[in-house]
């Protein structure tokens, strides 16, 4: 059986039709499922018969919360688990300017960076894009604390998900439930070119993030897979239309990798590659995954990358580290808890 979740609005409204009821039914049910209601019979406001019916119909389950932790910045880490087992994390951080939650896509990814846990053991599937809500909502549920910022960024890569990616986003910002502004999202993408033309006319209003890492082909590629398939200057030269369509800064991810990328003359490529462009560069100490055998950067010699940037005109800050203590970068609380951790 198919989860109500899993229907469009308009097939929602379809199916309630096709039941004889009113229009007004199905926008109970999207509070609902907003709220985070974790079944149907949580919706008081339904005639006990309709949830009957409708529990005939379709399914109504998960995400539970297999595991999480706490850092004492404030930081959450959430397990969850989906019916069929699967699962993905969510991350919680506290900033001066409000909350904000990092999502996943996907479980797994195929996307293969080199320096990334997501990817390791490849990706196991997309997730819809009411999954990508019900994090959201499990999260919300949890903390009892209102979230004003999403970002795309947990496990799995977005424009790898583009329609369930796409369908979330107008289902978080619609106002019937969330409502959450399209202004407070960011979609981070690996550098798929095609997807990222595409997003700026489907939404322009989602600010864009890039994952560069490095500071040219060559260098990108012994790092990025996708780099072989979308290369260095087409990445850039979308980002440049992006940019001047929309009217918005991209920002770049760059994570420093001690020996690979984080030398004077990627610092100079790299400035050279952004000069004149409306970005910032976001530099991120590596965390460490074991199975990579790859190290960060010190905290000077990322002080002396930034620097340099900063010299040169291209902005850039070095990303504050939350969670540090309870660590695990990216995919590894999923890669490292077994099935049976509960809370
Ligand atoms: N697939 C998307 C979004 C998920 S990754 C993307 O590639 O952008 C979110 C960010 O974390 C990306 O910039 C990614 O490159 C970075 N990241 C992955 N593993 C990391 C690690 N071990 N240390 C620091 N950053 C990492």
């Amino acid at each position: 059986m198919e989860d109500l979740r899993s229907l469009t609005r308009e097939e929602r409204k379809q199916l309630l039709r096709e039941m004889g009821q009113p229009a007004y039914r199905e926008k109970q049910i999207f509070k609902w499922i907003c709220r985070g209601a974790s079944s149907i019979d949580e919706m008081t406001d339904l005639p006990a018969s309709l949830r009957e019916s409708l529990k005939e119909r379709s399914s109504f389950e998960g995400p539970e919360i297999a595991a999480v932790q706490t850092s004492s910045d404030g930081t959450r880490k959430y397990l969850l688990r989906f019916s069929d087992g699967n699962c993905v994390e969510a991350v919680f951080m506290r900033y001066d300017y409000g909350n904000s939650l990092c999502i996943s896509t996907q479980v797994g990814c195929a996307m293969g960076c080199r320096f990334c846990a997501s990817t390791i053991g490849g990706k196991v599937r997309d997730l819809k894009a009411w999954e990508m809500l019900s994090e959201y909502t499990s999260v919300c549920r949890d903390t009892g604390l209102p979230i004003n910022h999403v970002v795309l960024m947990g496990i799995g890569e977005p424009f790898d998900n583009y329609k369930e990616v796409c369908r979330f986003l107008s289902d978080i910002h619609d106002p019937d439930g969330i409502g959450l502004s399209l202004r407070n999202i960011t979609v981070s993408t690996c550098g798929i070119v095609p997807k990222i033309e595409a997003f700026g006319r489907d939404f322009p209003q989602v600010n864009l993030a890039i994952s560069l890492h490095a500071s040219d082909q060559q260098e990108r590629e012994a790092l990025m897979p996708i780099a072989k398939a979308y290369d260095i200057d087409a990445l850039l030269a979308a980002c440049r239309a992006h940019g001047e369509a929309t009217g918005r800064r991209v920002t770049f991810e760059y994570t420093l990798i001690e020996g690979k990328n984080d030398s004077e003359k990627s610092a100079r490529a790299l400035a050279s590659l952004l000069k004149g462009m409306l970005c910032h560069v976001n530099l991120i100490p590596l965390n460490p995954v074991a199975e990579t055998g790859l190290k960060s950067s010190g905290r000077e010699r990322a002080e002396e990358f930034r620097s340099y940037l900063e010299a040169h005109g291209v902005p850039a800050t070095i990303r504050r580290r939350l969670g540090a203590d309870i660590d695990a970068a990216c995919g590894q609380l999923r890669k490292n808890t077994s099935t049976e951790v509960k809370r």
